[in-house]
């Protein structure tokens, strides 16, 4: 296995870091202020468009998506450091364009979506002058497991007529939020399987109702929120069907692989952040004598962030290689198996910084406290660490049966 990035991956690279060196870390408290002083909890600062169209002439942009007529055509391997990269400030990946779940939807309105569905909504969202959601989850039902969805898509002549709730519907509340990804059932006939579909729904379509934003630990994570919402005799044609009836599970699955990848990569950066805020912290303070940074088990925690990373992103990277060159197939356990481990790595981390902080690791002074929220909502989020367990084990386990 090769992990040698390419040239082009290399010079993104040097280029990204220095635009978080000039742009995005100088810009962190502005950002956070610009929201606060707004009073306004859905206020879009003006920094992100000026950032965004920076970005875009520096052609930092669409990197994400490996089809290169539509993005930048780099490989997951290739794509994996600047997703680090950018997963250092959680508002950073939409300055690139390269935010979820933004990208998600993008990868499959390139793969599965007609001419038409590309022109009306990918063109916008490659342009960044739009921004998207996906809608699965429901409060009624155990989601983790897909095939208990239960809205419906129901067929009336050349339209649908869609009912159902959900909720957790990521970026929904964005005021720039113009299309949703809505899965539902459209063949409650056929096996658990394909019985789902996946239909473009425009949000200004009669009949959406957000009934309230959800809060993750007390944050409410502003226009990038994630609403529960109602869905009423909503109706759309019948073209807005990606990939066609009962497929809404395959387009899921092909969501996963390099999806994974951004995020595990992105948490990676959100932990290297951690431990060098950690050490800086550490360093510049005393206690009975002695810097925190000399205290045994102060150095015990940054050696085994170190090592914790490393792992992380070495089976990362791994996992990147097999989609690149063996394929998502024979990648399905390191697909899992990153889900959970690199999660684990990065809450490891980024509690230990926290605690190196002292009281101010639980405030709004530092990015940790946020990040630990963010981290410990993805054990459950992009589907719980259950659920990736037990694919790992059964895999293994069929080796030997
Ligand atoms: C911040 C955030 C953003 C999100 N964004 C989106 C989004 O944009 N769109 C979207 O559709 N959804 C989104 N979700 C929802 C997320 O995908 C679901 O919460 C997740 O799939 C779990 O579904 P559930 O909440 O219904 O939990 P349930 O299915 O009720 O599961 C509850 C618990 O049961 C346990 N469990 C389940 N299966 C097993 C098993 N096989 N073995 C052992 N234990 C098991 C797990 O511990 C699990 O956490 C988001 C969630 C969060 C927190």
């Amino acid at each position: 296995m090769d992990f040698k990035f390419s040239q082009k991956s290399l010079d993104l690279q040097e280029k990204m870091n220095k635009f978080f060196e000039e742009h995005i870390f100088p810009n962190e408290e502005a950002y956070e202020k610009a929201i606060l002083d707004s009073g306004d909890p859905l206020h879009i600062p003006e920094l992100l468009d000026e950032l965004k169209e920076k970005a875009r002439k520096e052609n930092l942009w669409n990197l994400f998506l490996p089809d290169s007529e539509y993005g930048a055509g780099l490989t997951n391997v290739d794509y994996a450091p600047l997703a680090e990269i950018t997963g250092q400030v959680w508002w950073a990946p939409e300055v690139f364009n390269c935010s979820a779940p933004d990208t998600g939807n993008m990868e499959i309105l390139a793969e599965f979506g007609t001419q038409e569905q590309k022109d009306q909504w990918l063109t916008p969202l490659l342009n960044g002058d739009i921004r998207s959601c996906f809608a699965m989850t429901e409060p009624d039902v155990a989601s983790s497991d897909a095939t208990n969805i239960s809205s419906s898509i129901v067929s009336d002549g050349d339209n649908y007529v869609i009912n159902g709730r959900k909720w957790w519907t990521s970026n929904a509340i964005n005021p720039r939020a113009k299309i949703c990804i809505f899965m539902g059932i459209t063949n409650p006939e056929n096996p658990p399987h394909t019985r789902q579909s996946q239909v473009l729904v425009p949000m200004d379509t009669e009949g959406i109702t957000i009934v309230r934003p959800m809060h993750v630990y007390g944050y409410d994570d502003g226009y990038t929120g994630h609403p529960e919402l109602n869905f009423e005799n909503v109706v759309v044609p019948k073209s807005n069907i990606i990939g066609g009836e009962g497929m809404g599970f395959k387009i899921a699955q092909a969501r996963l692989g390099p999806g994974r990848i951004h995020h595990c990569m992105r948490t990676i950066g959100m932990a290297e952040r951690a431990l060098q805020l950690m050490i800086k912290r550490a360093l510049s303070r005393e206690t009975f004598g002695t810097k925190i940074s000399d205290h045994g088990v102060v150095q015990d925690w940054i050696a085994r962030s170190r090592i914790k990373i490393e792992e992380a992103r070495l089976l990362t990277l791994k996992t990147a290689w097999l989609i690149d060159n063996v394929g998502k197939e024979q990648a399905k356990i390191e697909i899992s198996a990153i889900k959970v481990g690199v999660i684990e790595a990065a809450s490891y981390v980024i509690d230990k910084a926290i605690q190196a902080h002292g009281a101010m690791g639980v405030s709004q002074d530092t990015p940790l406290a946020k990040m630990s929220a963010g981290v410990r909502t993805l054990r459950i989020a992009d589907g719980p660490d259950e659920v990736h367990l037990r694919s790992i084990a059964r895999r293994e386990i069929n080796k030997h049966t």
